[in-house]
């Protein structure tokens, strides 16, 4: 990684992340306001975000990648993509599109400073290779940093992991040279990544065993699109291909939701059923499948061509579910009192929050505590101006709403050159002082660990629409469309210098 390019001194927009949201906000900022200048930044050595990051055995998308891919270049391979092919996806829209020039790796943002009086961010990060810091300017910011810490996974603080002897792995910092051959290996977690590691690793491992406190809901199929092939098969152009997908994917997922909130106790059954026929007679399916919460509360994770549940046939993985008490020097004892011997721990138990991408915020002086903020429609903050933060879809594919969250954000910059503004601050208008706050992500519509840790961190969300983050994706998407800047909630000033 080539990191002697200089940034730029000022830029009119900085973009900070290089994953799927940073590069389509470089392709909208190509592509719609050639005029205005941009780089984008990342504190790694390449782009990608969590596709470069997480290298376990078996990482892949749970959700279509035809849906995980940007609207403006069709995917063209199996619906269900590792990482690899997922970066080399991205790195055809940086080549096709002449995205490069912009892109400055290994530069980590560090601290952002407003000043209202010449309405402008002072940027400081560092280089991540050598030390050595940089400033630049920029009269944007677009962070498109993701949602959690790239450095360093979660790992709760279990008693006496201090002492274990053996290894101890997160799946998000996977070590290239790690040897499971032979050993007892513990994965304790229960989600998607857990489900796509464990059949992968399962064949090496002496013996491999699933800890996990509560089951979570699986939905299996195998790696195919069938409309997508019919009409391949029917010479129909990729682009074609691509936007049915897409909408249909949207519409699948969208009445999928609404039938497991509608028939609740109906679809959870389905769910289990189906993972029931896939083991053998007898299997506790109760204790190990059996999900406290409802399926529409949390992503259902995806088994291709039922890979887990052949290995659990099998016998090569087992599945415990109960709690971990404590870690002894060679085991984990769990509180019913099994002791699961280990040479190997692998913590599949999720991520930390990253707020505003760990950068220190200050504006006009005063520091930012972005949980005293309130969001303009999951996009812009109260008391943060000229900045957006590029949060994607939650149920369907993260890039279905980064893609019109994208084109918002380049028609609001659009609007402010045109009207000759300097600074954009969402402000809540006077019969907005009584509205009733609320949690950023509703935990009654979506409550995965990581949110529910951290909400105390996240900004708030109102009661009402201009407030609050929507999990409509049609709905949605067309008012952020069309919407007019002039909603009360948005305010202008003209540019001073
Ligand atoms: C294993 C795994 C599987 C997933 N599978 C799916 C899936 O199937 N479907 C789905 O929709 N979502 C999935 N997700 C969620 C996934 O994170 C999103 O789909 C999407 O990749 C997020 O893209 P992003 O660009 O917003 O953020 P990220 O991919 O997190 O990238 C953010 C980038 O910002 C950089 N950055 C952050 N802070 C700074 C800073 N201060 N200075 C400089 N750079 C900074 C980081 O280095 C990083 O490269 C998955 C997540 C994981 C971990």
């Amino acid at each position: 990684m080539d990191t002697s390019t200089q940034l730029p001194q000022h830029l009119d927009v900085l973009v900070v992340g290089a994953g799927i949201s940073g590069i389509n906000a470089a392709y909208h900022l190509t592509t719609s306001l050639p005029e205005t200048s941009y780089a984008v930044i990342d504190g790694h050595e390449s782009f990608g975000g969590t596709w470069l990051v997480h290298t376990y055995p078996g990482v892949r998308t749970d959700t279509e990648a035809y849906t995980l891919g940007f609207d403006f270049k069709p995917w063209v391979g199996p619906p269900y993509a590792g990482a690899q092919a997922i970066r080399d996806y991205l790195g055809e829209v940086i080549e096709e599109n002449d995205l490069a020039p912009n892109f400055f790796y290994g530069r980590l943002l560090t601290s952002a400073t407003w000043s209202s009086d010449n309405q402008l961010w002072t940027l400081a990060g560092r280089v991540v290779a050598t030390g050595e810091t940089f400033t630049l300017t920029a009269s944007f910011l677009w962070m498109c940093h993701g949602y959690y810490r790239h450095e360093k996974g979660y790992t709760p603080a279990w008693n006496g992991l201090d002492g274990f002897a053996g290894e101890v792995i997160h799946p998000q910092s996977w070590p290239k040279d790690v040897d499971l051959g032979g050993k007892n290996v513990v994965i304790i977690g229960s989600g998607a990544t857990m489900a796509t590691l464990a059949p992968a690793i399962a064949d090496q491992c002496g013996t491999l065993t699933v800890l996990q406190r509560s089951p979570t809901y699986f939905f299996q199929s195998p790696n195919v699109e069938p409309l997508a092939d019919q009409l391949r098969a029917l010479e129909t152009p990729e682009e074609w291909i691509h936007s049915i997908i897409r909408k249909k994917s949207v519409d699948e997922m969208q009445n999928l939701v609404q039938i497991q909130q509608l028939h609740a106790e109906i679809s959870k059954r389905a769910l289990i059923d189906m993972v029931a026929k896939q083991l053998p007679e007898g299997y506790d399916v109760e204790r190990h499948f059996t999900p406290r919460h409802f399926p529409q509360d949390q992503r259902v994770c995806r088994v291709l061509d039922g890979d887990l549940f052949a290995k659990i046939s099998s016998g090569q993985i087992t599945m415990i579910t109960d709690e971990i008490d404590h870690f002894t020097s060679l085991s984990i004892v769990t509180k019913d009192g099994d002791e699961i011997p280990c040479d190997v721990v692998i913590t599949a138990t999720g991520f930390d929050l990253s707020v505003l991408g760990d950068v220190a915020f200050t504006v006009d002086g005063e520091p930012v505590n972005f949980a005293d903020s309130v969001t303009y429609r999951g996009l812009l903050f109260t008391g943060l101006p000229n900045l957006a933060w590029t949060f994607g879809a939650l149920r369907l594919s993260w890039t279905m709403r980064a893609d019109y969250v994208s084109r918002y954000v380049v028609r609001l910059l659009s609007h402010m050159r045109s009207g000759g503004f300097g600074k954009v601050a969402a402000v809540l208008r006077d019969r907005d002082a009584t509205m009733k706050l609320v949690p950023f992500i509703d935990p009654e519509k979506f409550s995965p660990g990581y949110a529910l840790r951290s909400r105390h961190l996240m900004p708030k969300g109102g009661s009402v629409d201009e407030w609050s983050m929507s999990m409509d994706f049609w709905g949605e998407r067309s008012v952020l469309d069309s919407l007019a800047f002039e909603d009360g909630c948005l305010q202008f000033d003209p540019t001073v210098r």
